[in-house]
């Protein structure tokens, strides 16, 4: 087999594309593997731009099942991933309260249980939170947790490189055709030492692509792993898929008057969420007038300001001098019904994407069960998975998530 010749090509060396070449790997699957992106390190890629939250706190129960089985494994792991079950916190307004006791039923069901707290006992766990005269109180669900994206990154890279994945940079797929033993991609090479500013110009498709040569590789299958690219991806493959791109910004901060670093997760009403980073802290929110896109433009001062400051001091007189450090803007890739499509797709092609915000938490199940399918041909530890293939969209079968942030 020629060194441009692989069985199974995984385009997209993000979590999840690097979860399903160890998997792949794991399970003993034949012939040669290989995962394919144009930049390993990944700068743009949502996997390095996350806020590294891990909950099983879903209103869906596949969901559940996807994050559950993943933290199982970070709790094995904890050392290796930077894995701490230090919580999430959910405040909530009394019609929050109420919504979410449904979805509280369902997670207790399969295991993962939260405590309800009423307002006093809020005040008395987390003294900074102050201003509760919207409050009915809080849930917290102590297994979910934080962990660190990058080592888990490399914990599925070096265990998919022990046992003989290959891993190809500079290479960015921008053609397709079929053959008699699979696909043969066309694909954009580029040089080693491409620039922050280089690299934002091929994921944006934007300015001047630094391409140095082409080159053709040759598979047998395919595994769509590429993030908030797949849906063009899986158009370059004749399926037309929902999924967007949508810019999603957090911000680093000083919070001088609070010590952050004894707390997980806390998610507030407003959706502001908000976490220990070192010793400061880490907020996002999920701004609702973003258009589809490939936007990586970080707002600064005024999304901090705005959007996470103007909320945050409502909660804690605590947070009145909170001072803005810096931040950044990645990409959610969002379904219709903000669940992952996992599944396969026709002929020797596979698709595991669209994970709308919980990507990096469900990245380990994910790839363990794309890797079942394509070595056992069903879904064996969660059997659920099978109604999360792209087929839903067209059937009405939507599995809408209600707990997205
Ligand atoms: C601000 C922010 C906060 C988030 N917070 C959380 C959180 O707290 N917890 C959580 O679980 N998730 C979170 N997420 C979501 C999570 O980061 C993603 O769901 C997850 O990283 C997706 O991983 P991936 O491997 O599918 O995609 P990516 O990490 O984006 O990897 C896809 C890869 O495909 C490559 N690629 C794409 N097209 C091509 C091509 N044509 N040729 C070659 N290579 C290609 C890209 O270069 C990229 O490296 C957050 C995301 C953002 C942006």
């Amino acid at each position: 087999m020629s060194s441009n010749s692989y069985d199974t090509l995984i385009i997209g060396g993000g979590l999840v594309g690097s979860s399903v070449a160890m998997h792949l790997a794991r399970l003993g699957t034949s012939g040669r593997i290989g995962v394919l992106d144009y930049d390993l390190e990944g700068s743009f890629s949502s996997s390095e731009l996350n806020a590294g939250g891990v909950r099983a706190t879903f209103s869906q129960p596949v969901n559940i099942l996807l994050s559950k089985l993943s933290i199982e494994f970070f709790e094995k792991h904890a050392h290796e991933v930077g894995y701490r079950d230090c919580g999430y916190l959910w405040l909530r307004t009394p019609e929050q309260m109420n919504n979410a006791e449904a979805s509280l039923k369902t997670q207790s069901k399969l295991g993962w249980a939260s405590e309800t707290w009423d307002v006093s006992t809020l005040r008395s766990k987390i003294p900074f939170i102050d201003k509760t005269s919207d409050l009915a109180g809080a849930h917290f669900a102590k297994r979910d947790g934080l962990m660190n994206p990058n080592l888990l990154k490399l914990f599925f890279r070096e265990k998919a490189k022990s046992s003989g994945v290959q891993f190809l940079d500079r290479l960015w797929v921008t053609g397709t055709e079929k053959s008699d033993s699979g696909y043969i991609l066309s694909c954009n090479e580029y040089a080693r030492n491409l620039t922050e500013d280089q690299k934002k110009n091929i994921v944006t498709h934007t300015g001047v692509s630094p391409v140095i040569g082409s080159k053709k590789i040759k598979t047998k299958r395919v595994v769509i792993a590429s993030g908030a690219w797949s849906t063009e991806l899986m158009k370059l493959f004749g399926h037309k898929r929902e999924s967007k791109p949508l810019r999603r910004q957090v911000c680093i901060f000083d919070c001088r008057d609070v010590d952050l670093t004894p707390h997980g997760m806390i998610v507030d009403t407003s959706g502001v969420y908000f976490h220990p980073e070192a010793t400061n802290g880490l907020a996002g929110f999920a701004t609702t007038n973003e258009r589809p896109g490939f936007r990586f433009d970080y707002d600064g001062e005024s999304f901090f300001q705005e959007e996470i400051w103007a909320k945050l001091f409502e909660r804690s007189t605590k947070f009145e001098r909170l001072r803005h450090l810096t931040g950044w803007a990645g990409l959610y890739e969002i379904s219709p019904d903000e669940t992952a499509v996992i599944g396969h797709a026709g002929d020797e092609l596979y698709e595991c994407h669209s994970f709308s915000g919980h990507g990096a938490m469900q990245s380990y199940a994910a790839g363990l069960s794309l890797a079942e399918l394509m070595t056992g041909g069903k879904f064996q530890t969660i059997p659920e998975i099978a109604a999360l293939s792209a087929e839903r969209f067209n059937s009405g079968k939507l599995i809408r998530e209600g707990a997205v942030i």
